[in-house]
């Protein structure tokens, strides 16, 4: 077992110490929480709460950080859009050098609205449909990761249909333990993930004579939120070893996809540096003449965003002050589904440094699920007082839903001392825009 999350008895990160560790963050006596050159405060009055804000800055250094580590590697980013598709964030990576990994049509399509091209294009998932591989063959992306032998063969059907040839990665299943939240380790033998070690060497050699299907490599990715280097080592050396057996069968390997993620220190864990991950690469994988593909998600685009939220009312309890936010579960699950922790600090210079007691802080949703921190040191909050949730920048805006009838929420991008409006909040007519009532409850 790898013990990637800290013990229950580490006393939490203070909020000025979250900030002091976050380059884009700094706490102003009169504009109170900043990032990069923009007081949140006027992104709040702006938009209204809650609303997610991004930080171009800490998206574009951190791609160049991960590509410096790469370098002298013939190592290539894609980004996984599921982490966070907004176009902006997209273009934003783009314009840095970064492809794209996908795992929907709708993911395909933004990278494609985003101007990323089809050669920079990685489609990975465990059941992807005929209608998907149907478009991702029409727009002949560079590469489509394949997760069964079933899947190989709808692939082969579909592409000898089009007179097209699919460069195929298959998708190993190293049965490597990440030592991740149980709801986001994909590289066990249990999970739904890949296709075993075992049955690779001859699902390749079969690949190799379909129609259609051009096997180029293999492809790997154990889990989210990795915070050690073992679990990447042990699967890069069994894709290694693999990939030796491969090409002593005679078959050509030529890309390695070393999947994505990288974890990143929410609670202030020690968070792995890119030139550690690159150096599992180059240790396991690096002189093998590979061209290889590395996809984070979180890492890159996790610490550029935030949550802004305020305080609607404190509730308390003989047991516990609860200080209620108009955000909520439908904004950001990860802690309602995950357990995750966030970090959580007040927008208000004077706010930040008023006394600490703890608090439940929560959403208005009808769950008890949602709820953000337990037990949480958070200075006194007066109604209308303002919290930004921290590291929300992925998995967050993706994952919401209209659940309890609340709109999506509205999002920025902050580049300097420059913001904008990213998108508007959803109104309420969008909430039954593609409703309809049927004509005989309306006769
Ligand atoms: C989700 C996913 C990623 C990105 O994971 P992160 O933890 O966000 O880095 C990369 N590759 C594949 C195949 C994925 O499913």
């Amino acid at each position: 077992m790898i013990a990637s999350r800290p013990a229950r008895s580490n006393p939490d990160p203070t909020g000025l110490e979250l900030i002091a560790a976050r380059p884009h963050l700094s706490m102003h006596a009169m504009d109170g929480l900043v990032m990069e050159g923009v007081p949140l405060t006027a992104i709040a009055d702006a938009l209204g709460t809650p609303s997610w804000v991004y930080s171009a800055g800490i998206l574009r250094n951190r791609l160049g950080m991960l590509q410096a580590a790469l370098a002298g590697l013939d190592a290539h980013v894609h980004y996984a859009v599921k982490a966070n598709g907004h176009r902006a964030i997209l273009r934003l990576l783009a314009a840095g050098g970064a492809g794209a990994d996908v795992v929907s049509e709708g993911e395909l399509l933004r990278a494609r609205e985003a101007g990323i091209p089809p050669s920079q294009i990685v489609f990975s998932g465990v059941g992807k449909t005929a209608r998907e591989i149907t478009r991702a063959l029409t727009e002949d992306i560079a590469q489509i990761n394949v997760e069964s032998a079933e899947e190989l063969a709808m692939l082969s059907g579909l592409a000898q249909a089009m007179a097209r040839v699919a460069r195929v990665a298959l998708r190993v299943n190293p049965d490597v333990d990440a030592g991740t939240h149980e709801k986001i380790t994909t590289g066990r033998a249990h999970n739904k993930f890949g296709i075993s070690l075992a049955e690779i060497p001859s699902l390749y050699a079969h690949a190799a004579q379909l129609p259609g299907i051009r096997p180029v490599g293999l492809a790997v990715h154990i889990g989210s939120q990795i915070l050690t280097m073992r679990p990447y080592t042990a699967a890069y050396g069994r894709v290694a070893a693999l990939l030796g057996e491969l090409r002593a069968a005679g078959h050509d390997v030529e890309v390695v996809d070393c999947g994505g993620g990288i974890g990143i220190g929410y609670r202030g864990e020690p968070e792995p540096a890119p030139a550690a991950l690159a150096g599992a690469i180059r240790s396991t994988l690096g002189r093998l003449g590979l061209r290889l593909i590395v996809e984070p998600g979180r890492w890159l685009a996790g610490p550029a965003g935030l949550l802004l939220a305020s305080v609607v009312l404190i509730k308390r309890t003989p047991r516990t002050r609860f200080v209620v936010l108009d955000a909520a579960m439908n904004d950001l699950v990860r802690p309602a589904m995950y357990d995750a922790w966030h970090g959580i600090v007040p927008l208000g210079a004077a706010d930040a440094v008023r006394p600490s007691s703890a608090a439940d802080i929560v959403g208005p949703v009808c769950e008890t699920g949602d709820t953000f921190a337990r037990n949480r040191l958070l200075p006194e909050l007066a109604p209308n007082a303002r919290v930004a949730i921290l590291d929300a920048g992925a998995y967050g805006s993706v994952m919401s839903s209209t659940y309890n009838a609340r709109p999506l929420a509205a999002e920025a991008m902050v580049d300097g001392a420059a913001w904008a409006t990213i998108r508007e909040r959803q109104p309420y007519r969008a909430l039954w825009e593609y409703e309809s009532v049927p004509a005989w409850q309306t006769r």
